[in-house]
């Protein structure tokens, strides 16, 4: 099976997924989306109320917001592949739990990112950077581009903080204009050209229940 077909095949097992009791909450799981072989993946912390609505990733404010960041890097939202950490909205827009996290993401969103295969991991705020920093704090870490196992992940605030908190602002701006200058680091260091070969433009969509 192409990677794809099974990106598809998970969005298909996300949108109708009982493991966790986030599912009785939500509206509609929201799975990710994005070109299959994208180079640049961001990892937000859950659905917020307009995604659930939707079951699309990012399409609030703060996504709004992120097509802003993302532009200034000269990037589109068509080029990455975007995600959360867990799938379903968290009741009253809480934390999610840790047994929540650790189930959605040893069931989804590790297999995701094998599949999507990104040079680059851009995590946002503190939940997916605790995936692959334990134990960081974001205010010390944001920004720096760290090797994690094959790939590079770079630590961000997250869009929303940075609209509830505009102190946070310059921070999340500065630290998205330093993506191309850290994509061409990657992709020298990884030995991969641009754009990728193995590019096919095909965007993998989320599916609603
Ligand atoms: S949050 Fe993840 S594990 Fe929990 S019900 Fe939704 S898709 Fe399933």
């Amino acid at each position: 099976m192409s990677d794809e077909a099974q990106l598809e095949k998970l969005a298909r097992q996300i949108v109708v997924c009982t493991k966790c009791e986030l599912h009785r909450s939500r509206k509609n799981a929201v799975p990710g989306e994005g070109p299959t072989h994208a180079e640049i993946m961001l990892i937000g912390e859950g659905p917020g109320a307009r995604e659930d609505e939707q079951g699309r990733p990012f399409v609030g404010a703060s996504g709004k917001f992120l097509d802003q960041l993302l532009e200034q890097a000269g990037v589109t939202r068509s080029d990455v592949w975007i995600t959360n950490v867990v799938k379903c909205r968290p009741p009253g827009n809480r934390d999610p739990l840790p047994d929540e996290v650790e189930i959605c993401t040893s069931n989804y969103l590790q297999h995701q990112i094998k599949l999507v295969d990104p040079s680059i991991i851009v995590t946002l705020g503190r939940f997916s950077m605790g995936l692959f920093f334990k134990g960081a704090k974001i205010t010390q870490i944001h920004g720096q581009m760290r090797k994690v196992e094959d790939r590079f992940v770079i630590a961000m605030f997250h869009p929303a903080a940075a609209l509830h908190q505009m102190s946070l602002k310059p921070a999340i701006m500065a630290d998205f204009a330093k993506l191309p200058e850290l994509l061409k680091e990657a992709r020298a260091e990884l030995g991969k050209s641009s754009p990728r070969a193995k590019v096919p433009k095909k965007k993998t969509t989320s599916r609603r229940k």
